[in-house]
């Protein structure tokens, strides 16, 4: 006897999907949650851990042309790019350059702050029922300049104003008072006081999946391989077998493309990878928070085992073998900042799933019934992840998303 189909098949146990299937759960529909990996293995272990509430201008915004002479050179820590890989991807280069546009700029910003806004809220509320309230630090997050930039911050404080969102302009004296055991390097500091921190981003989204699992959610691990249209619903084939579902909901991170080609859909994914190292901490020298570095251009967070340095942007093929430039290149600078340690493990990779908008895919696949996508959450996925499975459980359900989700619709690019 053929198995019932079960209402929900979640592909890609990221926070995304862990968040798409306990929302679905939630609801009382019966779901399958599939990843080759344990759930969190993958881009939502390695981020900088932050949930942060002032990520609302998208990094292609009217700044990036100030910075992009600089950028051009291919030696700055913020951004490496493979000239190959721009040739080949020429498309979504000049699509992801082209939204920086001022009139681009705004929506955008308007239509990641409630999505943003959502998020934030449901993680706070999930990470305590998940039992992980403890590896949340409402502390906020720091950006801090080494040179006299207290225009740029000003600046940034009052765009974030206009979003509603809360900021604190520093000196010198206020920032070592909130990080009394860092060197005194920064000048200027903008605190984002709205935003908190994990102390294991892996571990969150692995609590939430236990959660799932609590709530009578069904986890298997296995390789997605292929999925096909099946009467009403779908057939889903894994390296375990099949499964028959209503809905299949797609949230592979960046290998979400990969998936959805065999159906005729050629979304315009690319990756923006970045790397991160971990050190043992020096207890008497802590941070209190996360320290995005802008001229080094690099984050440092305290960690659960210790302080993770994470590096910026390198534009290449997802599968491209490592380089360590970007990493080798900061560490040295967050060493001026605060004393750490040796090196815990190697160095660890992975990749920010973007669309040339900058702006997540959320919503129903527009050629197929019961097919949802839930990709894209570029450099905010830990952030967003929640409210992005929020929306797709909602719409499974024919409910409204908890944010206006019109700017996410997947039909803008296929
Ligand atoms: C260096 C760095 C720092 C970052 N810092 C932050 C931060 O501080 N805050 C923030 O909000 N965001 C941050 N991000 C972004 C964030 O990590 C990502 O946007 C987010 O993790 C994406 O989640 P996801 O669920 O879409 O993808 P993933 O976490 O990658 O999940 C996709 C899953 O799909 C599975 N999979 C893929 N193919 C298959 C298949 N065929 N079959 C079965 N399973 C499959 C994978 O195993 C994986 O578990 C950072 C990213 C990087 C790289």
């Amino acid at each position: 006897m053929p198995e019932e189909p079960v209402d929900v098949v979640v592909l890609g146990a990221g926070i995304v999907g862990v968040s798409t299937a306990y929302a679905a759960r939630a609801r009382g529909m019966s779901v399958v949650l599939v990843d080759r990996r344990e759930p969190g293995s993958e881009t939502s272990y390695g981020n900088a851990g932050i949930i942060s509430s002032s990520s609302v201008t998208p990094l292609n915004n009217p700044s990036l042309w100030k910075s992009l002479p600089k950028y051009l050179t291919n030696r700055h820590a913020a951004l490496r790019w493979n000239p190959l890989w721009a040739m080949q991807n020429a498309g979504w280069v000049v699509r992801f350059l082209a939204d920086t546009s001022s009139s681009r700029l705004k929506p955008r910003a308007a239509a990641l702050r409630g999505l943003i806004g959502a998020s934030a809220k449901l993680h706070r509320e999930w990470i305590v029922q998940a039992g992980a309230g403890h590896r949340l630090r409402e502390t906020g997050s720091l950006k801090a300049w080494r040179s006299d930039s207290v225009a740029l911050a000003e600046q940034e404080q009052a765009l974030l104003a206009e979003y509603g969102i809360a900021s604190q302009l520093l000196d010198r004296q206020a920032i070592s008072a909130l990080e009394p055991d860092i060197v005194p390097v920064y000048k200027v500091g903008l605190l984002h006081s709205e935003s908190a921190s994990v102390d294991s981003p892996g571990a969150v989204v692995k609590a939430y999946a236990q959660m799932f699992a609590g709530a009578g959610g069904v986890i298997r691990q296995s390789e997605a391989r292929a999925l096909a249209p099946d009467g009403d619903g779908w057939r889903v084939s894994l390296s375990s077998g099949e499964i028959s579902a209503r809905h299949v909901a797609i949230a592979l991170g960046p290998w979400s493309a990969d998936l959805l080609r065999p159906l005729g859909y050629r979304v315009p994914l690319a990756v923006e990878r970045g790397y991160h190292r971990e050190f043992r901490p020096n207890p008497a020298r802590s941070l209190r928070r996360p320290i995005y570095d802008v001229d080094g251009a690099f984050f440092m967070t305290p960690m659960e085992r210790g302080i993770r340095v994470s590096s910026g942007v390198e534009l290449t093929d997802r599968d491209a073998p490592s380089s360590f430039a970007q990493i080798e290149q900061v560490v040295p600078l967050a060493r001026e900042v605060v004393e750490f340690g040796d090196a815990i493990g190697d160095v660890w990779r992975g990749a920010r799933p973007t669309l040339p908008d900058s702006l997540p895919m959320i919503g129903p696949a527009p050629r197929h019934r019961g097919l949802w996508l839930a990709f894209g959450n570029q450099h905010i996925g830990f952030t967003t992840g929640p409210a992005t499975g929020a929306a797709i459980a909602a719409m499974i359900a024919g409910a409204p998303p908890p944010f206006d989700a019109a700017a996410f619709a997947p039909d803008r690019y296929i």
